[in-house]
């Protein structure tokens, strides 16, 4: 364990002599995952890390915005040049290459939802549940569900139930889960809400491309009535239909 948090020193530092704008993708504290190299069973290390002189980015004390009718939307990737993929194989979701360690923020108003910070994918098995690693999901005042996997980080105060904002940080991107074997990105996914652990609607269930493209210029446009819809095609809930 000292070990390791020596690593986890040494390479902050490096990032904050290295780039100015990492260097705002690196503040706050975050359990990390260290999983992503190793070849058997993901056993995953969890340290906090804080970066000396800069104030956490996630306000656990801070009070829920109210409810209004103009929600404020902003894309999830922060802090570094990305741009969302146009299609998603298989179900609707969208890719979000950037560079390990871009700030992954709350694209609106809401509270969290679920959080893992368990690395364990395996190749071998690859099973569904497994495919997202690192992820953090939350519930828009809007009552939209957004979920955001392969994070190399999640914040350390970033808890189911926790109030955030629009900007807020709430991970860093990385490739764990299934993304072990891409480059770094954020998967990104709409859709309704479910009761706990039902990945296959959270993964994402309605095309989030328009939504990403307009807020990504700076455009505000809601994705409810297009949930709505599609929560109303999508008929019972029978469990995952794909890609499972
Ligand atoms: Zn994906």
């Amino acid at each position: 364990m000292k070990r390791s948090l020596w690593v986890i020193c040494l390479s902050a530092a490096l990032v904050i002599t290295g780039s100015g704008l990492i260097v705002l993708t690196a503040t706050g504290a975050f359990d990390r995952s260290e999983s992503s190299k190793s070849a058997g069973p993901a056993p995953t290390t969890s340290a906090p890390l804080t970066v000396p002189g800069e104030p956490s980015t996630t306000a656990t004390s801070a009070p829920p915005r109210p409810a209004s009718t103009t929600t404020r939307y902003v894309f999830p990737v922060g802090g570094c040049r990305a741009d969302a993929s146009q299609s998603h194989h298989d179900y609707p979701a969208s890719d979000i290459f950037a560079a390990k360690g871009c700030k992954f923020v709350s694209p609106v108003d809401g509270r969290v939802d679920e959080v893992n910070r368990v690395d364990s994918w395996d190749p071998k098995t690859n099973v569904g549940r497994d495919r997202g690693g690192l992820s953090v999901s939350v519930v828009g005042v809007d009552g939209v569900r957004y979920y955001g996997s392969h994070l190399s980080a999640v914040g350390t105060d970033i808890k189911p139930g926790l109030a955030v904002r629009a900007g807020q940080t709430l991970g860093l991107t990385g490739n764990t889960g299934s993304a072990r074997v891409t480059p770094p990105h954020l998967h990104f996914g709409i859709s309704w809400t479910t009761p706990a652990g039902h990945w296959w609607i959270r993964r994402g269930a309605v095309s989030p491309q328009a939504f990403l493209n307009a807020w990504h210029d700076g455009r505000q446009l809601s994705p409810v009535s297009m949930v709505a819809k599609g929560k109303r095609a999508y008929g019972v809930e029978r469990g995952c239909r794909s890609y499972c």
